[in-house]
């Protein structure tokens, strides 16, 4: 099967978004504990002097008085970047590999209020990465004359190691692994959206299924992971001759927030969801650091952990891309998530 040049095979980049303060936060955000230095360069201030008043301020920052904490990724958005900026330079890039037959995926990666619904589904005023995706597929695909194309999305949502279809709510769904054809979860909705609209509608709609809990302190989404995943199928157009079907697919994941579950006033139900919140986050951030400690050499890489590792198997790691976008909030009341997303995400590389 030709596939055109191969992509850096099996490689995970990373870069940073820090949003910018809301109206609210903007009078407390005083002691901003992030500088933006370059494109490629961000620096952590963890000298904050106690806290704005009535937060707690539970350290585990290590303290070095008068010393910034550098973080070098693959790039660094401040909070000015736009969504199509951050699209061109983290997803973009992946186009050409999905349409030479690789799985990608990308991930937003932060503690809830991060900013990584923003950055993966945005709004229909300013739509993110899921939608100009799609469109950036679309066009690539049209200006193609060789091949024949079909585009297929859904979006299913982990929630406390459950899969669920969020495009016609069902669930809960089971993963199964298919020697030819990768992970299949059995049920999954498969849609075509008619136009630029209407995928707005059904990522819309999608996230209203997201579930939701009344008594969840960060009620909306914050402790499931919504997958969006599309699926392209093609086939060489010539002579009339039906060739081989190559079939690749993106995954634009939101994971739920990375906070830790201790942080949350868990018992009974709640508990077991951040257990299991636990047990999908940590399990992919093991994943991922196993693929970057052995860049080398062949490890175990450990999929088989979690619903969301083993959904994803076909998508990381092997022959696969991978763009992880840590969100972060420069505000000093959030300086110990961000701390521990950019410590997570620069060993991540
Ligand atoms: P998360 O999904 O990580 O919990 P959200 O994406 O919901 O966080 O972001 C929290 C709030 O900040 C939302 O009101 C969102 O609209 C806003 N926000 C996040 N990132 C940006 C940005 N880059 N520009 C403007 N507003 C943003
Ligand atoms: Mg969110």
């Amino acid at each position: 099967m030709a596939l055109g040049s191969p992509p850096e095979e099996g490689t995970v980049s990373v870069v940073v978004r820090v949003r910018p303060p809301a109206p609210c936060e903007r009078e407390r955000a005083a002691h901003p504990v992030l500088h933006v230095v370059d494109d490629n360069l961000i620096v952590f201030n963890p000298d904050v002097p106690s806290g704005p008043p009535g937060s707690v301020m539970t350290t585990r920052v290590p303290k070095h008085p008068g010393k910034d904490i550098k973080f070098v990724f693959d790039r660094v958005f401040g909070e000015g970047a736009t969504q199509d900026e951050v699209f061109q330079h983290t997803t973009r890039g992946l186009l050409d590999a999905v349409l030479s037959g690789y799985n990608c995926s990308v991930f937003a990666y932060g503690a809830t209020g991060a900013g990584k619904t923003y950055t993966m589904v945005g709004s229909e005023s300013s739509p993110g990465i899921m939608y100009l995706t799609m469109v950036g597929l679309y066009e690539k695909i049209e200006a193609r004359k060789e091949k024949s194309c079909e585009v297929l999305v859904s979006y299913q949502e982990v929630y406390n190691e459950q899969i669920y279809d969020l495009l016609e709510p069902k669930g809960p769904l089971n993963i199964r692994e298919d020697p030819d054809k990768g992970v299949i979860v059995q049920g999954l909705s498969f849609h075509q959206p008619s136009s630029a609209k209407h995928l707005l509608e059904m990522l819309a709609k999608g996230n209203r299924n997201r579930t939701q809990h009344p008594t969840d302190a960060n009620a909306t989404s914050s402790r499931s992971h919504a997958v969006f995943q599309i699926c392209v199928k093609q086939q060489d157009r010539i002579g009339g001759l039906t060739r081989d079907l190559q079939v690749s697919k993106m995954s634009l994941i939101d994971l739920a927030g990375s906070e830790r579950a201790s942080v949350t006033n868990a018992k009974g139900e709640r508990l077991r969801e951040g257990a299991n919140i636990n047990r999908s986050l940590l399990a992919l951030i093991n994943v991922i650091n196993a693929l970057a400690d052995t860049k080398s050499k062949k490890t175990h890489i450990p999929y088989r952990d979690s619903k969301l590792t083993r959904l994803l198997k076909d998508s990381i790691g092997g022959n696969c891309r991978t763009v992880m976008i840590a969100a972060v909030s420069h505000s000093a009341l959030a300086y110990e998530d961000t701390y521990n997303t950019l410590k997570y995400a620069s060993r991540a590389k």
